[in-house]
């Protein structure tokens, strides 16, 4: 047996408290960076190796599938051996498993799918077609977030009372049609999975009592983002003898918006017997400054658990504000600082870019590639989600089931196979009829010869394309069958014959995806799987955390949300202005308020070394220039760990270098005639940005960021520059 020195080295008392704490329930409340993912995973060590449990008998939850495999990772060293027989994983990920090994009472196929988000999106647009609603009134976007809502609350339709209001009627009649679509076709989506796994348990006792008395000891990290369904699943999940380790940050919740519950933590405290609290209060990743400075951002909140971090380290360098012109400036400087970092000997993957949405991370892409900077997306634009790689997957996956009908819409006419709208209406009109699903029902009507001629050989040609697809390539190593899947259904053709960069991309991607599923090795959880089920569903679970390119040295960048329990040397805030940040939609309703402002509680806390904060005066949105404040974040950081910083050669601002107020910016724009961030056309350089601009009368100058010409001084007088 290990020493028991071994596991409490490198933790404080605190900590050690937590390790070493008597077999029971415990919650560890604690703010950022205190150590309680460390602390999780020398529980799970103490639990095997001093309690001498079994890892078959332990089961941890994490937030993300990287999160899981760092935790087995950790632990795997830690122990110095493998934790084989352990439950790892995220809810989603568990869940799955489990609907799995029990699908014949969670009343599914053997070979069910997940649909991804972008499916169900499909689905619902379709079903919205369907039953002549008009899509403007009633978005497939919001039906999907009142689907998922009611799944997260553990409601089917059955359950749920209209009062006669007529919209809601509406909605529930749209949950109803599509769930009955998802289970003809065996997808089940997100929220299904937990819903479905949660349904398991309650009503079959043989099933419950054995996940009972199996699992005695289970973890939970960020507890605090926990959902209903969630917290019910783990009730039952948790035995009379079960022992439940939580650990989470109220200060840290930022799911609220998506139905979390940072009240489960307290609802913890009351069902789960005897539970205890351990507070951690030592905070180990960053310098003072930093962890004061989101000390007290967070104070501003008054719904709080209340607790306050301190750290033994050094005070650290002050946080860098910067205020950007525009967001191209904001991208300019952020990106200048960590190609210094860099050529300082820095690795990039010490510094991170984090933003409020999605959207912000295509303008510092751009700057980062016009650098050469190599950079990874944690989200959005996910490998496994590009147009080209689910074109495959969805080859793939009727491959695995041909009943998946969100596959057979994405493929049935990609490529373009002379199958139209109205043959696609006829199939979706005779599978509702018939209640069969689109492979099905596209079966019976060639056999009773409904179709005309053309839609008819069309569509024999798709079904025996599919089928041969399958008798071909079914012996094959899945890397091989994936190749041949590409070439053989004519997808690549079709890329390789569209022109330019961005289809050579997307035969990349295509093989970038090859790549994918040699590299691929089932892993234990999934071993009662095909290879390619189980690349399949990996791709639907893990799609977006990174995986494309993981061994590169490159800058990460990520929202805000997904950044949660990481931790960088060098962390960029960037867009922390009011409308942006907190966001022009949560800024009048105090909860929400209080939850963005968590959010930049976590954003500063991911910083070990150095923080920045960045902010645009003025930034390009949905088309349209916007003038903004600088956050009241901002504000609420006490000027004593801020220093603001000025970048002179770069931009040469006209007029004195002080803050632009809106008219001082008007009457520059009188000088030139032109916007900054306005959209021009030159007859030689093409389309581009003002970006800067200086002078005035014959002398003035604009600066423009051609899209393929580069950044370029021009004298307005001769430029010839048109508006668009
Ligand atoms: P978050 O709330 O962001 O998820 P956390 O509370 O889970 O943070 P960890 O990620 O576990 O915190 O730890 C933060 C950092 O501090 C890690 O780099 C960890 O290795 C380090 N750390 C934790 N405890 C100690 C300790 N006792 N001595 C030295 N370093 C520690
Ligand atoms: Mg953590």
């Amino acid at each position: 047996m290990m020493d028991a020195s071994l596991l409490l080295d490198g933790l404080n008392d605190k900590q050690r408290e937590a390790v070493a704490a008597p077999l029971g329930n415990h919650l560890v409340l604690a703010g950022a960076g205190s150590g309680k993912t460390r602390v999780l995973v020398h529980r799970i060590a103490w639990l095997l190796q001093i309690e001498q449990a079994s890892p078959y008998s332990i089961m941890s939850v994490t937030f993300t599938n990287k999160a899981a495999a760092e935790m087995r990772g950790r632990i795997n060293a830690l122990m110095q051996g493998s934790c084989a027989g352990m439950w790892n994983g995220t809810f989603h990920g568990l869940c799955h498993r489990m609907l799995r090994a029990h699908y014949l009472d969670a009343r599914l196929p053997e070979d069910f799918n997940i649909l991804d988000s972008d499916d169900q999106m499909r689905l619902l647009r379709r079903l919205i077609k369907a039953q002549n609603l008009d899509e403007k009134q009633w978005p497939a976007r919001q039906a999907a977030w009142y689907i998922n809502g009611k799944k997260d609350e553990g409601l089917r339709p059955n359950h749920i009372e209209t009062f006669n209001d007529p919209v809601e009627q509406v909605w529930l009649q749209l949950y109803r049609a599509y769930q009955e679509a998802c289970d003809r076709a065996g997808l089940v989506d997100f929220a299904e999975l937990l819903l479905r796994s949660f349904e398991l348990l309650r009503d079959n006792k043989h099933i419950r009592e054995h996940y009972q008395a199996r699992f005695k000891h289970i973890l939970v990290d960020e507890f605090q983002d926990t959902n209903n369904i969630q917290f019910a699943w783990l009730r039952l999940m948790a035995g009379p003898d079960c022992h439940v380790m939580i650990v989470g940050d109220d200060d840290q919740s930022i799911y609220g918006w998506r139905g979390a519950q940072v009240e489960n933590i307290q609802r913890f405290l009351r069902d789960f017997h005897n539970a205890s609290t351990i507070f951690l209060e030592q905070n180990y990743r960053s310098t003072g400054n930093i962890l004061n400075a989101a000390n007290e951002l967070i104070a501003h909140n008054n719904e709080r658990m209340g607790k306050r971090l301190w750290t033994e380290g050094a005070e650290g360098e002050l946080i860098s504000l910067y205020s950007a012109f525009n967001e191209l400036d904001e991208a300019r400087f952020a990106v200048g600082k960590i190609k210094a970092w860099r050529d300082q000997g820095g690795t990039l993957n010490d510094t991170a870019l984090l933003y409020r949405s999605n959207a912000q991370s295509r303008v510092l892409e751009e700057a980062l590639i016009q650098e050469g900077l190599p950079y990874r997306i944690y989200g959005g634009m996910r490998f496994f989600e590009r147009q080209e790689v689910k074109d495959a997957l969805a080859y793939l996956r009727l491959l695995s089931n041909r009943n998946d009908d969100a596959s057979f819409e994405r493929v049935v006419n990609t490529p373009a196979r002379g199958i139209g709208d109205r043959t696609l209406d006829t199939i979706r009109m005779a599978a509702r009829d018939r209640g069969a699903t689109l492979w099905q029902a596209s079966v019976a009507l060639l056999d009773e010869q409904v179709l005309a001629g053309r839609a008819a050989n069309a569509l024999r040609r798709f079904i025996e394309l599919v089928n041969a697809l399958e008798d071909d390539t079914c012996e094959l190593p899945l890397f091989q069958q994936t190749d041949e899947v590409i070439r053989n259904s004519g997808l690549r053709a079709m890329y390789e014959q569209e022109k330019g960069e961005k289809a050579q991309a997307r035969i990349e991607n295509l093989e970038e995806l090859v790549t994918a599923t040699r590299q691929f090795e089932v892993p234990e959880e999934a071993e009662d799987l095909s290879p390619l089920a189980a690349f399949l569903s990996h791709a639907a679970l893990e799609a977006g955390e990174g995986q494309a390119d993981e061994f590169e040295d490159a800058v990460q960048l990520m929202t805000m949300h997904s950044a949660k329990g990481l931790e960088f040397p060098v962390v960029f805030m960037v867009g922390v202005e009011e409308g942006m940040f907190p966001s022009a939609r949560t800024s009048e309703e105090v909860g929400r308020l209080e939850e963005e402002r968590r959010l930049c509680y976590v954003g500063m806390t991911r910083a070990m070394q150095k923080l920045y904060i960045t902010y645009a005066e003025m930034r390009r949105l949905y088309g349209k220039d916007n003038f903004h404040k600088p956050s009241r974040f901002i504000r609420e950081i006490p000027s004593e760990f801020v220093e603001e910083v000025r970048m002179k050669a770069q931009v040469s601002r006209p007029a004195s270098s002080g803050r632009f107020s809106q008219t001082q910016v008007n009457e520059n724009f009188n000088q030139t005639g032109f916007n900054l961030g306005q959209r021009v056309m030159h007859p030689k350089f093409g389309e581009g940005t003002i970006i800067n601009f200086e002078g005035s009368g014959a002398q003035s100058r604009v600066q423009v960021a051609f899209n393929g010409e580069g950044i370029k001084w021009l004298v307005t007088q001769y430029a010839k520059l048109e508006p668009m």
